[in-house]
């Protein structure tokens, strides 16, 4: 993917991200880390268009993120998994379908249950998003991003929610689509996760960018406070 990001700035009550600067074009994975609060969710925010920035712009693929083509052709998993509570696994993702892309409702609950057996949930399709465990909802999640079939895909801590088991289970998941040929931004607090999955990594710290490069540099952080950052995440 191809990620231009230019002296973008974003406040709230205080400035929460302090003119970033993000140039990357031959990467496929890349993992945002940082302590809590550091800005990492607004980013990606920002990123995906769902977060207007006070200053700045952000281009993604050659789109500016504003463009509703660019929004057409992303998906997003947030922490907790957002599944609508009255409807199935299978019925959460149809009916988005046949809303936001007119697809008939034969075709729909095709694609569904296709992403659905793909995150191996095809014995679950209709069952409630209560009666199915914290992984398997966070699992329909990432079911019901890529259902739309879009090029790059956010997660915003996935697996925020889950005990180390669950986690496990949604990681082994999501490295299972690095075959599809598809894009992704994430962040995690899951290192083993970012070794595996990742290959770049920024380090953010009070809404800056401090460190960044290949994975290599959770080896050898240089900045002080992604020293600290790793000494705890280890
Ligand atoms: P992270 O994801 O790294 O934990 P966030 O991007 O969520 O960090 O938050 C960065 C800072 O912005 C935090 O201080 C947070 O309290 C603040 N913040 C995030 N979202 C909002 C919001 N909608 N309104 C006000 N402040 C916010
Ligand atoms: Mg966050």
């Amino acid at each position: 993917m191809k990620i231009d990001i230019r002296n973008v700035s974003h406040t709230y009550d205080v400035e929460v991200i302090k003119n970033l600067n993000l140039s990357l074009s031959q990467y496929h994975s890349v993992a945002i880390i940082g302590v809590s609060g550091s800005g990492k969710s607004t980013l990606l925010r920002l990123m995906s268009g769902l977060e207007v920035p006070s200053s700045g712009t952000l281009n993604i693929n050659g789109m500016d993120v504003r463009e509703e083509e660019y929004r057409r052709h992303i998906g997003f998993v947030f922490q907790f998994h957002n599944l609508f509570p009255h409807l199935s696994l299978e019925r959460n993702i149809s009916l988005i379908l046949e809303k936001t892309r007119g697809m008939s409702p034969q075709e729909a609950k095709e694609i569904a249950i296709k992403n659905l057996e793909l995150l191996h949930l095809g014995d679950q399709i209709q069952k409630l998003p209560k009666n199915v465990s914290g992984g398997q909802a966070q699992r329909a999640s990432i079911a019901r991003a890529l259902s739309i079939n879009p090029n790059l895909i956010f997660l915003d801590e996935p697996t925020a929610s889950l005990d180390p088991i669950l986690t496990y289970e949604v990681l082994q998941a999501v490295q299972e689509l690095k075959g599809l040929g598809k894009d992704f931004v994430f962040v995690t607090h899951v290192m083993s996760f970012v070794r595996d999955f990742a290959d770049y990594v920024i380090f953010m710290d009070k809404g800056e960018i401090v460190e960044q490069g290949t994975v290599d540099i959770l080896d050898h952080p240089e900045h002080e406070s992604f020293r600290e950052f790793m000494k705890k995440v280890r």
